[in-house]
């Protein structure tokens, strides 16, 4: 790819408000600074995304999220979005089929070139980014063609060495988590300019029931630094795996409950 513009038309599918800014809010800005079409979908409002419920109530906080994403998106020029409304947290108990049946219809709308999401492993390790990247893999396999690029956000083992202390301190992985991607695993890396960088901080403050308190602890300008690069490997559109495959991050490999020594990919 020499320019952004040559990724297309982008659908990028995403977990919970502030996935979509914090993996690929460069590459949104940028593309339709590009003059291409960008949609964004969001599989749940995020409401169960605070570590102080009582304050927030799920109730208060989706609809709180809701308006974050809108200002989000605002700043970063995305004027297409689409909620599935699943509930926070329980994406990995979501049927899958309904769930890929959702994105087909997205996708056959939408017709895009390229489909941005999670890798199996989810990023941070979280079962509903998994699951996501799971509907969506499948989803492109199903019913788009075969033309269009998978792009799976990824972690770089520079990325995850330089921050690893920050990471441990915010807690921002799970446990066995990142799977690191080497350089030549990688199909698309962007360090942001400095221009696009202060949108997309721009951005994720206006998430700032998900961001105000990171950015407050780290500084504003080590948070820009730790968001300053977006990476993706060129992911394989998956059929559909059943709901007791699991992605095996130390192997990275699928294994299946059911057929326990079978691995599926
Ligand atoms: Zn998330």
């Amino acid at each position: 790819m020499k320019q952004i513009s040559d990724l297309g038309t982008i659908l990028g599918v995403w977990a919970h408000p502030d996935d979509e800014a914090y993996l690929s809010g460069g590459l949104m800005a940028l593309a339709r600074d590009a003059g291409s079409r960008v949609v964004c979908v969001t599989a749940t409002h995020g409401e169960r995304g605070t570590a102080d419920p009582l304050r927030w109530p799920p109730d208060r906080l989706a609809a709180q999220r809701t308006t974050e994403l809108r200002d989000c998106l605002d700043v970063l020029g995305v004027t297409e979005h689409h909620w599935l409304g699943y509930r926070d947290g329980e994406c990995a108990r979501v049927p899958s089929s309904g769930a890929v049946a959702r994105l087909c219809d997205l996708i056959d709308e939408i017709r895009p070139d390229t489909v941005v999401t999670f890798g199996p492993d989810g990023q941070t390790g979280h079962p509903d980014h998994q699951a996501v990247g799971r509907w969506t893999a499948a989803a492109v396999d199903w019913a788009a063609p075969a033309r269009t690029r998978l792009l799976q956000s990824a972690v770089t083992g520079d990325w995850a060495r330089q921050w690893r202390i920050v990471n441990e301190r915010f807690d921002v992985f799970a446990p066995g988590y990142p799977v690191t991607r080497r350089d030549n695993e990688l199909s698309l890396r962007l360090s942001l300019d400095p221009g696009t960088l202060a949108r997309k901080v721009k951005a994720l403050t206006a998430q700032s029931t998900q961001t105000a308190g990171l950015i407050a602890a780290m500084g504003e300008d080590q948070y820009a630094a730790w968001v300053a690069e977006e990476a993706f490997t060129e992911g394989v559109p998956a059929p559909l795996v059943c709901e007791r495959c699991w992605w095996d991050h130390e192997n990275a490999r699928w294994r299946c409950a059911g057929t326990p020594a079978a691995s599926l990919r």
